[in-house]
């Protein structure tokens, strides 16, 4: 018998109680993964602070099922493996053993609706799963999310072996990396004249946190000019230059007329190419639309939680022949990307800073509360040897 599993769990918003689960006996097909760190996400703030509803307004519209195990951005190693006659290998074809250094991709599809019939992302799946939202920690064998110490990922997962010499505190940055697929999707337009995202672009980040650092990043490896980013952290505009960004706007001490007026200088009058939405807030989307040059990109990835609505003004997205792009979560084809450009990059971008805070297990709620405040970059729970 192993020693049981200590995981923070979410037994309603604002709330989290310190658990311990029977270690899962796998099931074919199924792994154990020991946690070395799990990221927290924009995500798992809004269950804590209550936006409990996910993809509202879809026909996958949800309510998260309390109590949670919280995260979902997992890096771990293989601790126990449910035999599969075939052998298990990650979504690369890589053999997988009890001790493989793996990520474990957020999400569960079904396979067999419409949108996964077709080959949409993940994030159209009619009965889509992920970790540390959508199963409940009351249903065995509980571990499913990575704030716990242990991780239960069902049969059907997709895993990636992690690189040798790829550290967990960058590793456990790939499922966020892999939501920039936004920026590769306005690159693929870029193949019809005069669309999507081309070389040489402006591109505007609103907000840099993890997600809108991570854009700035993939903007500048996918050969964007000028890189704005827009935040009220100094801490956070400050790691944004350091990953990419030209020039940093503070809200706290620019009005959005300023702002407007600094995209436009840069842009000969013109407004940015591309404008990223990575704040979660609602109120920013009308100031992104306004920095849009006529026939501009906006790419809206970071409102995946219902926070209200605003006033939009629709004369202005056909007078400007705006282009609009919702993103809601990353391509499971960009996590093997998203680890490989990590490798390659480590050289060139002091990503080692990216992880600002490290919390141990016990403290789950003090990081979760931490992560909300503007000193932090991406947040992380680490198991006692990388703490
Ligand atoms: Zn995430
Ligand atoms: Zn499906």
């Amino acid at each position: 018998m192993r020693e049981p599993v200590t995981a923070p769990v979410m037994v309603q918003p604002g709330k989290i109680e310190l658990q311990t689960f029977p270690f899962p006996d796998p099931e074919t097909g199924a792994v154990v993964i020991k946690r070395e760190m799990c990221g927290i996400c924009g995500t798992d703030k809004h269950s804590y602070s209550g936006q409990a509803v996910q993809y509202s307004g879809t026909d996958h519209e949800r309510t998260l099922p309390f109590p949670i195990i919280p995260g979902h951005e997992v890096v771990g190693t293989i601790a126990a493996i449910g035999k599969h006659p075939d052998g298990l290998t990650d979504f690369n074809g890589h053999p997988l053993e009890e001790g493989s250094r793996v990520v474990l991709g957020a999400n569960l599809v079904c396979g067999h609706c419409y949108y996964c019939r077709y080959g949409f992302d993940y994030y159209y799946c009619a009965n889509l799963q992920d970790y540390g939202n959508s199963l409940s920690a009351a249903n065995p064998p509980h571990l499913f999310g990575g704030f716990a110490d242990y991780v239960y990922a069902l049969p059907g997962s997709y895993l990636f072996k992690v690189p040798d010499d790829l550290p967990p505190e960058i590793a456990v940055l790939t499922e966020v990396m892999a939501v920039t697929s936004g920026l590769d999707k306005a690159k693929q337009f870029s193949a019809v004249d005069n669309e999507g995202f081309r070389f040489g672009d402006t591109v505007v980040v609103q907000g840099v946190g993890p997600l809108g650092v991570c854009h700035v990043m993939k903007a500048r490896m996918l050969g964007a000019g000028n890189i704005v980013a827009i935040d009220r952290s100094a801490v956070r505009l400050g790691l944004a230059l350091e990953l990419g960004a030209d020039v940093a706007l503070n809200i706290r001490q620019t009005s959005a007329k300023d702002r407007l007026e600094a995209v436009r200088d840069l842009t000969n009058g013109r407004g940015a190419d591309v404008v990223v939405e990575c704040a979660g807030i609602p109120e920013v989307v009308p100031e992104g639309l306004d920095m849009l040059r006529a026939g501009g990109y906006y790419i809206e990835s970071g409102n995946f939680a219902d926070m209200g609505s605003v006033p939009l003004h629709p004369h202005l997205i056909c007078a400007k022949n705006l282009r609009i792009i919702g993103i809601g979560g990353e391509a499971i084809t960009a996590y093997g990307p998203a680890l490989e450009a990590f490798r390659r990059y480590r050289r060139h971008y002091p990503l080692h800073k990216f992880v600002s805070h490290r919390y141990p297990v016990h403290e789950a709620e003090a990081a979760l509360r931490f992560s909300m405040t503007d000193d932090s970059m991406k947040v992380v729970i680490a198991s006692p040897e990388y703490l």
